[in-house]
């Protein structure tokens, strides 16, 4: 066995020397001495950044996926291992998510000989810009896997807890840009122009409507307009109007719904104005959907290896391990981590005392993953 103070001090070094999303390489290279020091095979796949390790034998396959960048936050948590990077910081914690996935894979490699089946340990980088799972899906990395597991810490959640849900748990988190168009005027002679700040102004006011009118109360949705881009000067009608923010569902329905009516009305406002008016939508990360047994599953490994369990709430932010999910059943699931400060924020100061009951727990789900596959796959019961 490894001792809980080796997880910790990989943290503190991952944490010290962050990078952003796509850069990670001084990360990667680190991952990958540790790996192979340990004597933990690496797979080889067309990556720049990212690592995939993989442990056991046999046809039955499961993976379990961490991500590995940062953000351009300055830190000012005050830690004693602060970000020697200026501007860059583990403020989501995933250098947590990395070190618990590096005290799986050592737990794993010791009982590798009696692993019934493979555990491939994926170390995904640019989750924050919702590209690392794509890149890694795209080199082929789920092939042959029958189910993925990952974890995200919650700072809500004391240590000790877990939550996970069934079904959509993260959201479709999508971006867009409105460019409105009219034509510049003295703003003394408003007349001579058409306004693009009314215009633009009509529409943010719209959009909150139609978001609270036109949609289900159930059907969850948020609308934020997050900045706005328009006009140099006190007396000079601009000829355009930027604005954008990003909309928040967790249903694809729902989703293409209110794309179909933001356009429209986005359009028809400006019509209505003598202006023109364009819509950018850039769809993120779409909806986390648990499967259902796998949700399960996680939640009963996760009471005999001593966890509080919780249902989960749906969260409004967005993760890239629903692409996995797209291709693959499996879980995403909720590990407390106790700190004052959120997710992003600058002071985030997650508890490190969640990584060595998180590796015990993976390596745990990943073993009883396998054993329940095979016995499955044994009893020819379908899926
Ligand atoms: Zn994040
Ligand atoms: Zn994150």
């Amino acid at each position: 066995m490894y001792p809980e103070s080796q997880l910790i001090e990989w943290r503190r070094e991952l944490h010290t020397w962050p990078e952003l999303s796509g850069q990670e390489f001084a990360t990667t290279a680190r991952l990958r001495g540790w790996l192979q020091a340990a004597g933990i095979r690496l797979r080889d796949y067309p990556l720049e950044t990212g690592v995939v390790a993989e442990i056991g034998q046999g046809e039955t396959v499961i993976a379990l996926r961490a991500d590995i960048d940062a953000l351009p936050i300055h830190e000012a948590s005050g830690v004693r291992f602060h970000s020697r990077h200026p501007g860059v910081m583990h403020a989501c914690g995933h250098d947590l998510h990395s070190a618990v996935m590096l005290g799986a894979a050592l737990q794993l490699q010791a009982q590798a000989d009696t692993l019934p089946g493979r555990v491939r340990i994926l170390f995904q980088p640019a989750e924050e810009i919702a590209r690392g799972a794509r890149q890694f899906i795209g080199a082929g990395v789920l092939d042959e896997v029958q189910a993925i597991f990952g974890m995200h810490n919650e700072p809500s959640l004391p240590l000790g807890t877990f939550a996970t849900r069934s079904g959509a748990f993260y959201a479709n988190a999508d971006k867009f840009i409105i460019r409105v168009t009219g034509k510049g005027a003295h703003a003394a002679y408003p007349e001579q122009g058409v306004d693009s700040i009314v215009t633009a102004s009509q529409i943010i006011q719209a959009l909150q409507g139609l978001t609270s009118r036109s949609f289900n109360a159930f059907d969850s949705l948020v609308l934020s307009i997050t900045r706005i881009d328009g006009g140099k000067s006190w007396n000079v009608l601009p000829g355009g109007v930027e604005f954008g923010g990003t909309a928040r569902t967790h249903d694809l329905q729902v989703r293409a719904d209110l794309e179909q009516r933001v356009r429209t009305l986005v359009e028809q406002f400006a019509a209505a104005n003598g202006a023109q008016a364009t819509l950018t939508w850039q769809p993120g990360p779409p909806v986390l959907i648990n499967d259902p047994h796998w949700a399960g599953f996680c939640s009963d490994v996760a009471r005999q290896a001593g966890y509080r369990v919780q249902t989960a709430e749906l969260h409004l932010l967005g993760e890239d391990f629903a692409f996995y999910l797209q291709q693959v059943p499996g879980a995403f699931v909720s590990i407390g981590s106790a700190s004052e400060f959120g997710l992003h924020h600058a002071s985030f100061t997650p508890d490190e005392a969640l990584i060595a009951p998180a590796a015990g727990y993976f390596a745990q789900l990943a073993r009883q993953a396998l054993q329940h596959l095979s016995a499955r796959c044994q009893a020819s019961l379908p899926l």
